[in-house]
């Protein structure tokens, strides 16, 4: 992204947090994010979710190198037996990532085929299903909040009926935690107080804030400062009205800028300027 066509754009925006590396977007992910640059979305950061995935948001993120930008880690809903393994294959993938981009740092020609690696994620804790792994899911996500503190890199957290357990794990490590987002933010006033205890962590709003029962439209301004939110899609699931029932896709976060306007009582251009800003302060972005 130049700076050039960033300042073309009234409304530009960071989607933090977007699947596209998913087989539903196998048919179409030039269109889809054709559609992404023409709406004002200046960057895509691609969550991965076990080792596999891992290559797939690598290999997804070559093709739009500056445009997409990786996170890996291991997903609460993809903890299981061989967690283990897993956590080993998907440390190796994220040495190798981060060794590449350093010795390509200094060579622009090839460092323009790689873009760095923003973040661990996604992890967390997710009881909603089932508690069958919930001792493997908490000894999973300590492990990845230590890379997190160890290889200074912020952290995309997935939280589904599991915010005591979560805030406690986070809690041992709080003064040396490089921040984050906790991604796809749905709870109370109360809640988001207990989030942005984390100084350098942020909530991710995306398509929950335009539905009908949503209270996110009160709760967030009534506790959540603007400029401790990031904008995301979590494409392709949770498709913003109008779109509901579709798939989501990095374009549709406008609708969720008008709602987060509506609700602040702010213009739309001054919610993609923050939310920007704050997702660049997050993860250290340049675009
Ligand atoms: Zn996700």
């Amino acid at each position: 992204m130049t700076e050039e066509t960033k300042d073309l754009h009234p409304l530009s925006y960071i989607d933090t947090h977007c699947h596209l590396d998913g087989e539903e977007f196998d048919a179409d992910r030039d269109e889809v994010v054709q559609r992404a640059r023409e709406a004002g979305c200046a960057a895509i950061c691609l969550p991965a979710i076990d080792a596999k995935s891992c290559r797939s948001v690598l290999d997804t993120c070559s093709r739009y190198p500056g445009y997409c930008y990786p996170m890996l880690g291991l997903h609460p809903e993809e903890v299981r037996q061989d967690w283990r393994e897993q956590l080993a294959d998907i440390k190796q993938i994220i040495s190798l990532t981060s060794h590449l981009s350093s010795l390509t740092s200094h060579l622009s020609p090839l460092s323009s085929h790689l873009s760095p690696l923003l973040a661990i994620g996604e992890v967390g804790l997710d009881f909603y299903w089932s508690r069958e792994f919930a001792d493997e899911q908490l000894q999973a996500f300590e492990e990845q909040v230590r890379w997190s503190v160890e290889m200074r890199l912020p952290l995309m957290i997935h939280c589904r009926k599991a915010q005591n357990e979560l805030v406690a794990i986070l809690d041992r490590y709080a003064n040396d935690l490089p921040g984050g987002v906790f991604h796809c933010f749905t709870g109370n006033e109360q809640e988001a107080r207990q989030l942005l205890r984390f100084p350098r962590f942020v909530l991710g709003i995306g398509g929950v804030l335009t539905f009908k029962k949503s209270h996110l439209p009160e709760v967030l301004p009534a506790a959540v400062p603007l400029d401790r939110i990031v904008l995301e899609t979590d494409a392709p699931y949770m498709a913003p009205v109008p779109m509901r029932g579709q798939r989501n896709e990095s374009a549709f976060v406008r609708h969720v800028v008008s709602r987060l306007a509506e609700a602040y009582g702010l213009s739309e251009e001054e919610v993609c300027r923050q939310t920007t800003l704050t997702a660049q302060r997050v993860f250290g972005m340049k675009v």
